[in-house]
């Protein structure tokens, strides 16, 4: 399965002068941002009208990476004063919105400062706390209602955020109370409603029903406003899957737009309609490579112990999958000839569960060949509890242009040795 992914060339040359630029072994983060810019844009062309695509900063918010998808999506959504700061230092402005469970008061503040588009309310707490804020900034704030609609069986996803027991968003047997909460709070304005309700939805006519079941009753929602005329915006949210165990399968985005589209054409009054997507824009353009330090045969299994780890790249063990692995051999001829059997692949890290992958049918695998990783974009490194063992962190290297040879911008994480 492994071998049917290819790294682009550009990415494979970008490994290689990193590689001669280090004595150490290597564990490094490599993305292509042409690529990412390529993606995001064909996912934005692909909408119907009256619809918005936002970059979820969370799936991974390192500056090249919000510089490079700014300019071509409508907008960001963020979810702490930290990503404020990053949103906010990114080269192309863009609208902005600010949503997650236990906001602070600062956070609340700073974004009104700073120019927030909308604020996405979870609880008729929050409400009364935005309310007090926004009063203390003499400041008019628009505000979506998070919804936690109920959702038949058949609709949800591995991991829920909605339509069951969560922390997120209003029961929607609550959102007359919370439409009335912010409809009596003098300095905040109701604009529409948000539901984010799933993760790692790889099917599109799941996904294609879900969204039919929000617009159905987008009406309802909405006749509970005060002025049902101001409130246009249905925030949709992110959630689509990525495929990591068939990587040429993946989900088909332009098919949902289109039906979608559809369906906002033969509605009377149609919301304004957002996704805020993460994972599904960002993850294609990482990849991880790390280099084998060992190879061993333990209980008859084989294992190759490579530099870096699960503290550096979580998300396998993060998502239970064994991750697809590419080899690259030092010596291309050693892949025809050597021996071929199973491996799993781990980290640097005392733990047995520091697995990036099982079941890897490799050849002639040998210390000093790299592995890479792919689809690494997305909640990747920086989910990772990278200082756990004091190992150093993880370089991350930003390719701008798809020449080979072009030049590379580093960014290394190192921590700080402590100072004696
Ligand atoms: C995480 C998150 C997203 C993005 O989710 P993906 O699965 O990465 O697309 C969007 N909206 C909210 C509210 C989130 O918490």
């Amino acid at each position: 399965m492994a071998e049917r992914l290819a790294i682009p060339d550009h990415v494979l040359s970008a490994i290689a002068s990193q590689r001669q630029a280090s004595s150490e072994p290597m564990a490094a983060f490599f993305y292509d941002l042409p690529a990412l810019a390529a993606h995001g844009r064909a996912m934005r062309e692909a909408l119907p009208p009256g619809v918005e695509l936002y970059y979820a900063i969370k799936a991974n918010s390192e500056a090249a990476i919000i510089d490079t998808l700014a300019p071509v999506v409508d907008g960001l959504e963020l979810s702490s004063g930290g990503e404020i700061a990053r949103a906010c230092a990114c080269s192309t402005p863009r609208p902005w919105v600010l949503s997650g469970p236990g906001k602070l008061d600062t956070d609340m503040r700073e974004a009104m400062r700073r120019g927030v588009e909308a604020f996405h309310v979870e609880s008729l707490g929050e409400v009364a706390r935005l309310q007090a804020v926004a009063a203390a900034l003499d400041h008019q704030q628009p505000v979506l209602l998070r919804i936690n609609p109920a959702l038949p069986e058949d609709l949800s996803s591995r991991l829920r955020m909605a339509g069951t027991a969560t922390p997120f968003g209003i029961d929607e047997s609550q959102l007359a109370d919370a439409v009335r909460a912010v409809d009596d709070a003098p300095n905040l304005a109701l604009v529409g409603f948000h539901i984010h309700a799933m993760s790692h939805q790889r099917c599109e006519q799941r996904h294609q029903r879900l969204l039919a079941s929000y617009l159905e009753r987008w009406p309802q929602w909405r006749a509970l406003a005060r002025a049902p005329e101001r409130v246009t915006q249905l925030n949709v949210g992110g959630g689509i899957g990525v495929n990591y165990l068939q990587p040429s399968e993946q989900f088909d985005w332009s098919g949902l737009c289109q039906a979608l589209g559809q369906r906002l054409a033969a509605m009377d009054e149609p919301p304004l309609v957002r996704f805020e997507i993460g994972r599904f824009l960002s993850a294609f353009c990482g990849y991880y490579a790390i280099e084998v330090l060992d190879t061993k045969v333990s209980h008859g299994e084989g294992f190759i112990v490579c530099r870096g780890g699960t503290h550096q790249f979580r998300l396998p063990a993060a998502q239970g999958h064994d991750h697809p692995v590419i080899h690259l051999p030092r010596d291309p001829r050693q892949a025809s000839e050597g021996e071929r059997r199973s491996w799993t692949v781990v980290g640097q890290l005392c733990t047995p569960k520091d697995v990036l992958s099982r079941q890897q049918e490799l050849q002639g695998v040998e210390v000093g060949d790299l592995l890479v990783l792919p689809l690494a974009g997305a909640y990747g490194y920086n989910i990772s509890h990278a200082d756990f063992l004091c190992h150093p962190r993880p370089d991350q290297v930003f390719i701008r242009d798809a020449r080979e040879g072009s030049e590379l911008e580093t960014t290394s994480h190192r921590r700080a040795e402590p100072v004696s």
